[in-house]
């Protein structure tokens, strides 16, 4: 396969803000169709509204997912089904059991399911995640706060049930943390603060604990903040240098050392990422950042809304 022929599946925000660009910048892949239910994508491609016919009709090499979470399982499906190579935005499903299923359905099949963390893409990310392997974790805290009306203006799937709430946003923070911690974080004590209507939390604080830490490992995620964004990552390392990534991990600042931006290759570094496995027949499935954010629906206290 020269060229990978590849469909976006959920055209809204991340599709059109992200993907495309990425898709446009990376010689390997040709964007050849768009599914949108309801609006009208402005693409230079045939746009479905229903992924089975697009499917039928286009046969993509490969598909990104970029549906809200709820109906990406049975899409995921369908494609694997065909042997059509996947890419899922995050998270990867509304359980772990539908990453499971879609995990089990790839084994026999020569065909690449991807289960992107964006997050994780960012340069200073894999910098901080270096200096942490050579020098050991102490502690890690998380401060994830944004005003959800400025960032998810109408999104009231992230309110549903399978919408994940403020964890939409958070797992994002904790997918760098599980990048960066030696081993397993395992949550011992979490609080959620529900919006109105009960079903998603606002805002969450997680305790976490690391055998391969050896200070305290904390995350505040809180969408009801009014100022300005901050998507921070403070990590103290065992030999004592202080890492600081900002702006969702975008920026990094190491010791008293001046921050430094990366160069934004986030979602072109996961379409790299996403042709070497196309092009090799593998996966690359990790469920930890789900896992973590499923401990904590398990585990977590509730407070009701203010
Ligand atoms: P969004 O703006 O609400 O877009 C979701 C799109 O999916 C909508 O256009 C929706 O179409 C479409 N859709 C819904 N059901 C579908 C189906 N069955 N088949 C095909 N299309 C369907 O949401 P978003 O912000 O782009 O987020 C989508 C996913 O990306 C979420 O999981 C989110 O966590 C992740 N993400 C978002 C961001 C961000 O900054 N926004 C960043 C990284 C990752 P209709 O409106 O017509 O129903």
């Amino acid at each position: 396969m020269a060229e990978i022929r590849i469909a976006i599946i959920g055209f809204g925000k991340i599709a059109h803000d992200q993907h495309v660009p990425a898709i446009a910048a990376n010689a390997a892949f040709k964007l050849v169709a768009a599914v949108s239910p309801r609006a009208a994508p402005s693409v230079d491609v045939p746009v479905f509204q229903d992924h089975g016919e697009m499917l039928r009709q286009i046969r993509p090499d490969a598909v990104a997912i970029c549906t809200p979470p709820g109906p990406r399982h049975a899409i995921a499906r369908d494609c694997l089904d065909l042997g059509v190579h996947v890419l899922l935005e995050k998270p990867p499903g509304v359980t772990l059991g539908e990453v499971m299923d879609l995990a089990k359905l790839c084994e026999p099949r020569r065909v690449s399911l991807f289960t992107t963390w964006h997050a994780q893409y960012n340069e200073g990310v894999g910098e901080a995640a270096r200096r942490v392997a050579e020098e050991g974790l102490h502690s890690l805290r998380i401060d994830w706060f944004e005003n959800v009306e400025k960032w998810h203006p109408g999104q009231q799937w992230i309110w549903q049930p399978g919408g994940f709430g403020v964890f939409d946003a958070g797992i994002n923070a904790l997918s760098i943390a599980t990048l960066l911690s030696p081993s397993v974080l395992l949550l011992r004590k979490a609080r959620m603060h529900l919006h109105q209507g009960g079903q998603q939390p606002i805002a969450a604080r997680l305790t976490m604990e690391s055998s391969g830490a050896t200070g305290p490992i904390e995350a505040m995620l809180d969408w009801r903040h009014k100022g300005e964004e901050r998507w921070t990552i403070e990590v103290t390392t065992r030999a004592g240098t202080r890492l600081v990534l900002s702006e969702g991990g975008a920026v990094l600042r190491i010791g008293d050392g001046h921050p430094r931006r990366g160069a934004g290759s986030e979602y072109p570094a996961l379409y790299a990422r996403f042709e070497e496995l196309v092009r090799t027949q593998e996966s690359h499935i990790d469920v930890e950042p789900l896992r973590l954010t499923a401990d904590a629906y398990m585990l977590a206290e509730r407070l009701a809304a203010d």
